[in-house]
């Protein structure tokens, strides 16, 4: 599928089904596999031969579903998880041990930030996070001895900045380490990190690849080109013998291109099982069939809308990366030529009043804690996530009280802009 455009990948890419098979790829809803003998069931223990033999490790639908998401991202293999927290949680943990430290972008979404900040610091790890508008100087500053990854997301959920992931990258590489980018609110259809120099790819699929709100998932894809072997002394975990799995060492056994995804289910998958069902796959691929078509319209939808907030008086600022304006404008015509994503925050100047009057006036968006599908939405996190701070709390944490985020779906644009003038004038 390589040769071939992104469109046709969303639509044909990972299962290529033979003569007289199902045209769909079909759900195996099945917890285990059989085998003839206890040899040849032992071979796949012993990841001699590929196949499969339990559902919490791998399945063929979640292999089709992961495999199509490797060739959308360019990658040289991806594996599927039960959420976007799974995904990011084992790109991270398949790099990192106890004692060691990671080097985070500080704009990234509140449960990511969580996991690093809390609940990975107690399992030894530790993190400094950076402004993703840095200079090369304070990234390197950041770098520590045992430092082993650099993460960051594309289009940050939900403040929008935007990541200048060659900068990123280069530092990461500078120190010998690999950089994770969390590439949900672009999808690959419009930002491929790997061309940028990012090494492994994760996504909540949760968001614009199921983009129906249907099936939480995540996905972690590996570009193969991060070279293990060069630092077998800062990653033992693929560059020496794994005793857990028969003295297997990842990098020399799999090689770049399959060492890191394999160790991720081998281990990973096998001891937390954070497996992805395969009815949840199959939703998921329904999504990406159509991925590269809704991409464009909600990038559309989020321009108007974002253009339109602009020009209103009511509206104290508007955060959106297509807008000439945003200080991430730059940034965005480089990494995402084509468009951004659906999202736009915008700060209304009647502060916490009147976005509790704007949001009930709406009509069309509904008020969600969900970003990025079809139908419009919207929140107010002084009112909602966040409302347990102080108006003072809110503003140190860069969300004033009268900030909206909105997600635009698939709708007419002129029907969201007309659903959004009337709630602005009853404020
Ligand atoms: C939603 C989201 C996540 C978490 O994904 P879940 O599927 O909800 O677990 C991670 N990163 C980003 C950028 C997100 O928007």
């Amino acid at each position: 599928m390589s040769d071939y455009r992104i469109e046709t990948t969303c639509v044909q890419g990972g299962y290529a089904p033979g003569s007289g098979e199902p045209r769909q790829i079909p759900i195996i809803q099945s917890t285990t596999f059989k085998y003839a003998t206890s040899e040849a069931m032992g071979q796949l223990f012993d990841l001699e031969a590929s196949g499969y033999f339990y559902s919490r490790l791998q399945n063929p639908t979640c292999d089709q579903v992961a495999a199509k998401i490797a060739a959308l991202e360019g990658g040289t293999a991806a594996m599927l998880t039960s959420s976007g927290q799974a995904a990011n949680f084992f790109a991270l943990f398949n790099l990192c041990n106890c004692g060691d430290h990671i080097v985070s972008s500080s704009t990234i979404y509140g449960g990511t930030f969580n996991l690093i900040s809390v609940t990975m610091a107690k399992m030894g790890i530790e993190a400094t996070f950076v402004s993703p508008d840095c200079t090369e100087e304070e990234l390197n500053a950041a770098f520590r001895p045992n430092t082993r990854a650099v993460f960051g997301e594309t289009i940050a959920n939900p403040a929008l900045t935007v990541l200048d992931i060659e900068k990123f990258a280069g530092a990461a590489h500078a120190h010998g380490v690999p950089l994770v980018v969390d590439n949900t609110f672009p999808t690959p259809v419009g930002c491929r990190p790997f061309e940028w120099g990012a090494d492994i790819v994760t996504h909540s699929t949760t968001k614009y690849m199921d983009g129906h709100g249907v099936a939480v998932g995540g996905a972690v894809v590996d570009s193969g080109k991060f070279d293990w072997m060069a630092h077998a002394d800062k990653f033992p975990g693929l560059c020496t013998p794994d005793e857990s799995y028969h003295g297997i060492t990842y990098a020399e056994k799999f090689g770049q291109a399959g060492a890191f995804i394999t160790k991720c289910t081998a281990q990973l998958m096998r001891d937390l099982g954070c497996t992805q069902s395969p009815q949840s796959a199959f939703y998921l691929n329904l999504g990406l069939e159509s991925l590269h078509v809704r991409m464009q319209r909600h990038c559309e939808n989020g321009q108007a809308v974002a253009e339109f907030l602009a020009s209103r008086p009511e509206v104290e600022a508007v955060h959106y990366c297509g807008l000439p304006g945003d200080p991430y404008h730059a940034l965005a015509q480089k990494y995402l030529p084509n468009g951004s994503c659906g999202v736009v925050s915008f700060e209304l100047k009647g502060g916490r009043p009147a976005a509790e009057v704007f949001m009930s006036k709406l009509r069309l968006a509904a008020i969600e804690t969900h970003v990025a599908d079809a139908r419009t939405c919207c929140l107010n996190p002084a009112t909602s996530t966040h409302r347990q701070m102080t108006d003072e709390q809110l503003l140190a944490a860069g969300v004033p009280a009268g900030l909206v985020r909105m997600s635009c779906g698939l709708e007419a644009k002129e029907d969201l802009i007309g659903d959004i003038q009337q709630a602005l004038e009853a404020i």
